[in-house]
């Protein structure tokens, strides 16, 4: 298994033109139903190892995506490539991939021992290896005793570790997980998501991994590509990604941020030019405190309070149609002091290399830091 920094080290070398061969590369593919673009020159290296996850919101390409690295759907052009083989004209099982969908797809009339097995019995292994490695399977995903329930017997968390366990067995290069958790509880999601990423380092495999939930992409991927109508926007570690969005749609898709233009740009940072501020970046003061050198700052009067238990957003009135949003830490401050805050003239304070504005010559597109 490739640590984040063996991983770093190999896309400096493929951009260097040294490369490890990737596990996975994406090669201008286009995908249309009818008239309808799917994806659209979608060109992508995923490198062995990697946690690399595909978020984006419904119906930007990345199911597509998925099954045209499975070989479930033929690309309209362009190519498919795995561990340097072109593989695009290769039918899904002759492709050393397997694929978790959201559903699990799990077999109801058959055991969870059967299930495990069930590649491998097609494959026609004998029958004392494959129980040998079914049980050695189930055990990896904590399921061990659970061999003769069906799947209606087993929660959804056991349920979707058994779909783990049964694309897993047959130890595959790379996994592609299609919203894996999307059917649990926000708590049990979040246990899966801790185990999902111990099974990934533990196997070493590549996982390719589907979801519109940014927090799950940020908490888990080594790198990320954002999708966007077709597209990839940008394709970063989980901190370029939040830290250095390229484009105003990751900006807005993935974490909450204030686009400020116009008139107020103009006030607060003396250019009319647009600029992005996270509300987490932004200090809530008196309106009477003293501003620094290298700060920025605007006054306005608190409209709204959604206090979320450990967090508070306070949503700002700056001029007659334009609010900013800032998120506090409730480190000491109760839900009663928080309310306490509506209608108050306040000052919003922030560093100024945390503004990302829309760089000059570039087409209203690209970010770059401070302003
Ligand atoms: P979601 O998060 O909702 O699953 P997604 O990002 O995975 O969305 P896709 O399922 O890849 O998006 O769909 C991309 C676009 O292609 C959508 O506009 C969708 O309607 C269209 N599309 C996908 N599959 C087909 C199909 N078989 N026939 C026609 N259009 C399709």
């Amino acid at each position: 298994m490739l640590a984040r920094e063996d991983v770093a080290e190999g896309s400096e070398r493929q951009s260097a033109g040294l490369a490890a061969t990737a596990a996975v590369s994406l090669v201008a593919l286009t995908k249309r139903f009818g008239d309808q673009v799917a994806i659209s020159g979608i060109s992508l290296d995923i490198a062995d190892g990697e946690f690399f996850s595909l978020l984006g919101p419904s119906g930007s390409g990345k199911t597509t995506t998925l099954r045209l690295i499975a070989g479930f759907e033929r690309p309209t052009s362009g190519s498919v490539r795995l561990q340097g083989k072109d593989v695009t004209k290769i039918p899904p099982f002759e492709r050393d991939v397997n694929t978790v969908f959201q559903d699990y797809a799990l077999f109801p009339h058959m055991t969870v021992g059967d299930n495990v097995g069930y590649s491998l019995r097609v494959r026609r292994v004998p029958r004392r290896d494959r129980a040998a490695r079914v049980a050695e399977t189930l055990e990896t995903m904590r399921l061990g005793g659970f061999e003769k329930r069906k799947p209606s017997e087993l929660s959804g968390g056991q349920r979707q570790r058994v779909a783990l366990a049964r694309a897993l067995i047959n130890r595959p290069r790379v996994l592609l997980l299609d919203e894996p958790l999307g059917a649990l509880d926000t708590k049990l999601r979040e246990e899966m998501q801790g185990e999902l990423k111990d099974v990934q380092r533990g196997a070493g495999i590549t996982f390719i991994f589907v979801t519109h939930d940014q927090h799950e992409a940020l908490a888990l991927s080594d790198r990320i590509a954002v999708f966007g109508a077709g597209r990839i926007e940008q394709v970063g570690t989980p901190s370029e990604i939040y830290e250095r969005p390229a484009t105003p749609f990751v900006a807005g898709f993935v974490g909450a941020s204030n686009l400020v233009d116009d008139d107020l740009a103009a006030r607060i940072i003396g250019e009319r030019r647009r600029f992005m501020i996270r509300p987490e970046k932004i200090r809530m003061v008196g309106v009477a405190e003293p501003v620094a050198n290298g700060e920025c700052t605007v006054v306005g009067t608190v409209r709204d309070i959604v206090y979320l238990g450990a967090q508070t957003v306070y949503v700002v009135a700056v001029s007659p149609d334009r609010t900013l949003s800032v998120v506090t830490q409730n480190v000491n401050a109760t839900a009663t002091d928080a309310r306490a805050q509506k209608g108050r003239e306040v000052r919003l304070v922030w560093q100024r290399d945390q503004t990302m504005a829309l760089g000059p010559g570039s087409p209203g597109t690209q970010w770059e830091a401070g302003t």
